[in-house]
């Protein structure tokens, strides 16, 4: 079971003590989504996993204990202009984007990866499917610096690959080509857009992503991101009705899974 507890936390940025929610103990039953996303009941501890300061707004595992550079971050006006464009997300939402800004701004491409699949499973949950959309293509960007540093997200062989695949397996409704990412940038919407003009600095390079052709038939689809080349079929031959996915990263790894297509 999972057990929650109330912990008074003094955030080292600003040094103002307030109460947060802790997990004490859960557990894990079944198999992650191909995404990692916990099975339950880790699954929906998800609004603890983060803390957010309500006098700075700084967000972090433990605000108690934060890498030295943050407080400077924090500190940036940026910081506070990015803040204020958060105020129609959720609370749990909110704490992972501010996060991810954090880790972009000290070139932590990892962890602004991972917090940004973060927010998208909060999105996922919240039904939200444009703003998961928005922030899972901002999670590829991330992860594009990642390998671009010569770095892995995950220790496991391929499995940087499989997340990508599976970002992009999600059906066109709710993931789009890059070039309609680019267009979502522009709209009134406050999706992408709110993304874009909240980071700043080295996060706007992250932010960019070539206009790169795709196509789509009846069979499946392919989309170019980066050196990423994603091919997915989408035609069920099996009784099981799953969907056979094939990532290709040319020169550097070859993985081909087989995902459920129903899953989350
Ligand atoms: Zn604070």
């Amino acid at each position: 079971m999972t057990t929650i507890y109330r912990e008074d936390v003094t955030c080292s940025v600003c040094g103002h003590q307030s109460e947060t929610m802790v997990i004490g103990s859960t557990n894990e039953f079944g198999s992650s989504d191909l995404d990692f996303r916990p099975p339950e009941m880790m699954r929906s501890t998800i609004p603890y996993w983060l803390h957010e300061c309500p006098s700075c707004g700084c967000s972090a595992d433990d605000l108690a204990d934060v890498d030295p550079r943050v407080p400077n971050v924090v500190r940036n006006p940026a910081f506070r202009s990015m803040r204020s464009g958060l105020g129609e997300l959720s609370d749990s939402a909110r704490k992972f984007r501010t996060a991810t800004f954090i880790a972009c701004e000290l070139g932590d491409y990892a962890g602004a990866f991972l917090r940004a699949l973060h927010e998208a499973w909060v999105h996922d949950d919240e039904g939200d499917s444009i703003r998961a959309r928005a922030v899972r293509l901002d999670a590829v960007d991330f992860l594009h610096q990642v390998h671009r540093g010569g770095l892995r997200v995950y220790p496991e062989m391929g499995a940087d690959e499989m997340v990508t695949v599976d970002i992009f397996r999600r059906p066109a409704s709710s993931i789009a080509p890059p070039g309609s990412a680019r267009r979502s940038c522009r709209s009134p919407a406050r999706t992408r857009s709110a993304r874009c003009s909240s980071f700043s600095g080295s996060c706007a390079t992250a932010g960019t992503r070539a206009a790169t052709p795709w196509t789509k038939s009846s069979a499946g689809a392919e989309w170019e991101a980066g050196p990423i080349v994603i091919k997915v079929d989408t035609h069920s031959g099996n009784e099981t009705g799953r969907s056979r996915l094939e990532a290709r990263v040319p020169g550097v790894y070859r993985a081909t899974g087989v995902a459920n297509n129903s899953s989350g």
